[in-house]
């Protein structure tokens, strides 16, 4: 995966750190600390380096950590009835306030829709649903099913005003941002350690990570993925600095229908879930971005892919 960051057969599963240092102190003063949580459905790590008196704002910057990322999966979970995502999926058709976190990812995920010709698409959801749906009853969704489904699926059914506001523009349309909102979430996590005064830190949400300056021992971060096809090998490690490392795919969440795997990742221009790419995973600067970009790599054709990347 060096050169390439589509993989056609199984990638990635857990990535795992390795330590490393930090060039501004002291390596040899410095401590990791690490917390783990569970939230927006997965296991959320934080890693920070620090000086040993700096052990009383490392408490406080985790936190407000914590308290930021409850607050990101409050508004964007549509597992929550009550989360803004939720209320804005029962909206239709009035135009409502949205909170700047929301307002943000719909701006983002607009445009990464564009960027991405389509691969990318937050009102996927009844599509998502459908596929849920059969495969708890064993079937797979007729064509007059999809069709219908994808009716409402379309990023110009959701119209952003620029006072802060949003509109569904379709009866029977729903938005999920599983493919971006953990992203987001880590960005927030590495802005308030920031700004807590931390700069060498690890965020890893269940496989969408980021990794702030180095390592406690003073060398780059290093990222290991792992092969699921062989759960005991590691397939690539990457060394990285101030970047995100997200890996999307299709072997760890899944629907199965009559023994068959279908990916949990669905191609909004078909309707029905992508397959041949098994993993992707993206390097870039914000994570919310290669959150969806991970995403999107699953959907198109590999060598579209590679030439969007
Ligand atoms: P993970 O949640 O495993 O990190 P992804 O970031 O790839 O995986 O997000 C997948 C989730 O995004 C799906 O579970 C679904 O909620 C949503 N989704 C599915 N297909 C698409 C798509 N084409 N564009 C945007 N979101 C999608
Ligand atoms: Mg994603």
């Amino acid at each position: 995966m060096r050169n390439s960051v589509i993989r056609k057969f199984l990638v990635l599963s857990l990535i795992f750190s390795f330590i490393g240092g930090c060039s501004r102190l002291d390596p040899a003063q410095l401590r990791r600390a690490s917390q783990t949580k569970v939230l927006m459905g997965t296991y959320v790590s934080v890693d920070v380096c620090y000086e040993r008196g700096k052990a009383a704002a490392l408490s406080d910057a985790y936190d407000e950590v914590w308290a930021r990322l409850k607050e990101v999966e409050g508004g964007m979970s549509i597992y929550d009835p009550q989360s803004e995502i939720s209320q804005l999926n029962r909206s239709y058709p009035d135009a409502v306030p949205v909170g700047h976190d929301l307002y943000y990812v719909l701006e983002s995920s607009t445009r990464l829709s564009e960027l991405t010709r389509g691969a990318f698409d937050i009102t996927v959801s009844p599509l998502v649903h459908l596929w849920r749906d059969s495969a708890q009853e064993k079937r797979i969704p007729t064509k007059a099913q999809i069709a219908l489904a994808k009716d409402g699926v379309g990023m110009p059914y959701i119209e952003l005003l620029e006072d802060q506001r949003a509109r569904l523009l379709k009866s029977g349309m729903s938005l999920d941002l599983g493919g971006i909102a953990k992203g987001y979430a880590v960005d927030e996590a590495a802005r308030v350690l920031r700004s807590k005064g931390f700069q060498d830190f690890f965020i890893d949400a269940g496989g969408d990570l980021y990794v702030g300056g180095r390592s406690c021992k003073g060398t780059p971060w290093r990222i290991g993925v792992r092969n699921p096809a062989q759960r005991d090998q590691i397939i690539d490690v990457v060394e990285v600095r101030n970047q995100a490392v997200t890996t999307s795919g299709n072997y760890e969440q899944y629907f199965e229908i009559d023994g068959q795997s279908y990916s949990h990742i669905i191609d909004p221009r078909t309707g029905v879930p992508q397959k041949g790419i098994v993993s992707a995973t993206v390097i870039a600067p914000i994570t919310s971005e290669a959150d969806a970009l991970a995403t999107a790599l699953c959907v198109l054709a590999e060598q579209e892919g590679i030439e969007l990347i």
